[in-house]
């Protein structure tokens, strides 16, 4: 996914992170202002979100460009949640552009999106886990199924995470790994080589740039985590 946001907050519709913004993941699929890889975001595109009395997240993903999809801003519109995930895609070269290898990836209450690109090589070497297998060839979808074997192993999302992205970058060193991860009430984040902005404002949002021109969009630094709960947010270098 090369460009992804994330809300945590007072319960609000998809479309607070695709078409209503200025610069929405509507506008960044065909204008994104600060991408460095890939010039658009037009192989697809996802979200996924929290419904009451539903322990698992809805996804729903795409493998169209999301401005093709009719059905997209009334749904985007409704689908309201606290804890929201969007992400459009600019496939890597050599991976596949389907609908399978498109975030949200989800496993249990867990969404997974990835900015980036890796050597599936690398993520071979990290320890096997009890999780699902990779939905797809997708590097993306690899990336998923390591950080959700670990989760289903008991880890801790923050640990969980960084570990996944500490370990792959060694096996990688030319990984880019920007996570973003859900869970319902919480929201675990990295950069490791491409952009991630945080605001704050009545509740977190995430994006891999800004989403409109507002004041209090901080660039988070490259290499860090951020943890975002209902607590409040920490950033750690990892
Ligand atoms: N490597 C991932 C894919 O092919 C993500 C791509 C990206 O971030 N541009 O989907």
């Amino acid at each position: 996914m090369c460009r992804h946001a994330a809300w945590l907050g007072p319960p609000r519709p998809l479309s607070s992170l695709i078409g209503d913004p200025e610069h929405g993941l509507l506008h960044q699929a065909y204008a994104p202002r600060l991408q460095r890889y890939g010039t658009v975001n037009a192989d697809g595109f996802g979200m996924g979100w929290y419904a009451d009395g539903r322990a698992e997240p809805v996804r729903y993903r795409r493998s169209v460009p999301i401005w093709a999809d009719a059905n997209l801003p009334g749904l985007a519109e409704v689908a309201r949640s606290g804890c929201l995930l969007a992400a459009v895609r600019s496939a890597t070269v050599g991976m596949p552009i389907e609908e399978s290898a498109t975030a949200p990836f989800t496993d249990g209450r867990w969404l997974l999106s990835h900015n980036g690109r890796v050597e599936r090589d690398a993520l071979l070497s990290l320890p096997a886990g009890p999780g699902p297998a990779p939905g797809s060839p997708c590097d993306s979808a690899w990336l998923a199924a390591a950080v959700f074997a670990r989760l289903r192993a008991g880890t801790p999302v923050a640990e969980a995470v960084a570990r996944v992205v500490t370990e792959t970058a060694r096996a990688d060193p030319e990984a880019r790994l920007n996570l973003l991860v859900c869970g319902g009430s919480e929201i675990v984040a990295t950069a490791w080589g491409d952009t991630l902005f945080s605001h704050i404002h009545e509740g977190v949002l995430l994006a891999s740039e800004p989403l409109d021109g507002r004041p209090g969009w901080r660039a988070v630094d490259d290499r860090t985590l951020v943890v975002a709960s209902p607590d409040g947010v920490s950033v750690t270098r990892i």
